[in-house]
């Protein structure tokens, strides 16, 4: 038996509190404690994995090393830890009933009735301890996706109740996470909402050990013994988490109120080490003290929603402040981009980068913005889809073929210089069937994208049915677009790049799931270092 601790948090009053935050900043106080620590996610919804979903759903789908689809919460945990996730952190309802079921028909049920309890409950608690039962971690902290009280949810708070008693007060504890609302006509804080959202918790039999206040405001010691009062908590418990500048205080400003201290406690566990934020803090002064700025375009069809860009805007963060500068990111929708405009929403811009997406709403705005950074000497970062259509643009614009273009957007095309992978050709499911997850490549060295990792060989994550055509290869290059990163096993293109060009980088796979405060993406702080330096020209 492991003795790995097990720390929940459940959120109430609304959504978009940031649990995801709030644990991924007390882990990264534990880890720097000397704990080793791992933080997973349980969404209540009924899709296998967020795969499927609209970014317009839920924001940007993770990719984790092992291949999984998962939820954007999975990249604050990696980028605030610095270690790999996997499968095994984030779980959805669908996939605890996909298990179930498959049991049940393979009869392994013995003719039992199957039921929400025990059956669901027993796969939620089967699965919330597997990272545990690896003996790698010493805490692990679940995330319960959704709001006490949503029908959904259920399941998963009796499953917590469960382990609760199962493994006794000081192996597993609660984290409720509320809101304090400011009632700018009272001139209050209230704390009623808390008070509610926690009686929902307690009608489910859980009551929590620790409360984490979002506000607005500072919650006085009055309000924090009122609360503690009417929740059942010690006034100790009751941890004041107010708005921050960046989501990269939250650990500091945590480490402050002593949320650490409180759950160390509880758990029965000493640290005689104060968390070591050194490089931590370091990252911090160099992101809040920038000496310079740059404007980057991003273009992508899902800018009405910044989440669905996730990664790639905290990568920028990343690779700023390892520049120590700004990176202001200008929103282009690649539908708002046509022939006649472009030229004015791109002017005065030090860097384009053209995002991943699927499908042919907005390609040719996008295609346009590879053509106008590549024409102008404009630094140029495409990923995946934008790699694709960097290489599109390059055959229709360079190589003369005027019908170049993605299978994906045009079955037919005559020149389909980007095509579905042969492996796909059979493919019908839409589910987890994509290239996914992480592959080697092996770099050319003298090449930009050499120079950036400074490594021949590297490991990225993948997402994507299309590829680069091997048949065009030839021709392109000729042309002076070089295939800089080719996957060793299969001999398929992931890097492409024009080295005439000051800065223009296409890649198959995601850097941006690899970029974290620790080890900000090379490729990402390469591309701010060019778009700085155009910014000075
Ligand atoms: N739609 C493209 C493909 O499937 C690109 C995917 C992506 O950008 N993640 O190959």
């Amino acid at each position: 038996m492991s003795n790995t601790k097990y720390v929940f948090v459940t959120g109430g009053v609304t959504s978009s509190l940031g649990k995801g935050i709030i644990a991924a900043s007390l882990a990264k106080l534990l880890q720097q404690r000397g704990f080793s620590v791992t933080i997973q996610k349980l969404d209540p919804y009924i899709n296998i994995d967020p795969g499927t979903l609209n970014p317009y759903e839920h924001g940007e789908c993770y990719v984790t090393d092992d291949g999984a689809e998962t939820d954007l919460d999975l990249g604050h945990y990696e980028r605030y830890l610095n270690i790999p996730t996997s499968q095994a952190n984030n779980v959805t309802t669908g996939r605890i009933y996909q298990s179930v079921i498959n049991k049940e028909r393979k009869g392994e049920f013995l003719g039992k009735t199957v039921q929400v309890i025990p059956h669901i409950t027993d796969e939620i608690k089967r699965r919330i301890q597997l990272l545990g039962e690896t003996g790698d971690y010493d805490i692990v902290i679940t995330e319960i996706g959704g709001t006490v009280g949503d029908i959904e949810s259920l399941p998963y708070v009796e499953s917590v109740r469960q382990m609760l008693w199962e493994k006794g007060e000081e192996n597993a504890i609660v984290i409720h996470l509320t809101l304090v609302p400011y009632l700018a006509a009272a001139g209050e804080l209230k704390t009623k909402p808390t008070q509610h959202s926690v009686k929902m918790l307690m009608q489910s039999g859980v009551s929590p050990d620790i409360l984490v206040c979002r506000t607005e405001h500072e919650i006085s010691d009055d309000i924090k013994r009122k609360l503690a009062l009417f929740c059942n908590v010690k006034k100790e418990d009751v941890i004041q988490s107010i708005d921050a500048e960046t989501i990269y205080d939250v650990p500091n400003l945590m480490l402050e109120e002593g949320l650490d201290e409180v759950v160390l406690k509880k758990l029965h566990l000493s640290s005689p080490i104060k968390p070591a934020l050194e490089e931590w803090n370091n990252f911090l002064r160099k992101h809040k003290n920038p000496t310079s700025e740059v404007e980057i375009a991003l273009i992508g069809k899902y800018v009405e929603l910044k989440d669905s860009y996730k990664s790639i805007t905290e990568a920028f963060i990343h690779a700023g402040s390892s520049n120590e500068t700004k990176v202001n990111v200008r929103w282009v929708h690649s539908e708002s981009l046509t022939p006649k405009n472009y030229e004015k929403k791109l002017k005065g811009i030090d860097g384009i980068l053209v995002a991943p997406g699927f499908g042919d709403r907005g390609i040719d705005g996008k295609i346009k913005a590879v053509q106008f950074a590549r024409e102008n000497n404009i630094p140029f970062f495409g990923i995946c889809l934008g790699m694709q259509m960097a290489v599109i643009e390059f055959s229709k614009n360079v190589l003369g073929l005027k019908d170049a273009f993605s299978t994906e957007m045009k079955k037919d095309a005559a020149n389909p210089v980007i095509n579905l992978m042969e492996s796909q050709k059979n493919v019908t499911d839409k589910g987890g069937t994509m290239r996914l997850g992480a592959w080697n490549c092996k770099l050319a060295k003298d090449s930009k994208i050499y120079n950036a990792y400074q490594k021949e060989l590297i490991s990225e994550r993948h997402r994507h049915r299309y590829e680069f055509n091997n048949e065009y290869k030839a021709q392109i290059e000729e042309k002076g677009m070089i295939a800089t990163g080719i996957n060793p096993k299969t001999g398929l293109v992931e890097v492409v790049e024009i080295p005439s060009h000051t800065w223009f980088v296409g890649v198959q796979y995601h850097p941006e799931y690899k970029s974290t405060v620790l080890n900000p993406h090379p490729l990402f702080v390469d591309f701010i270092k060019a778009a700085l330096k155009y910014s000075k020209q």
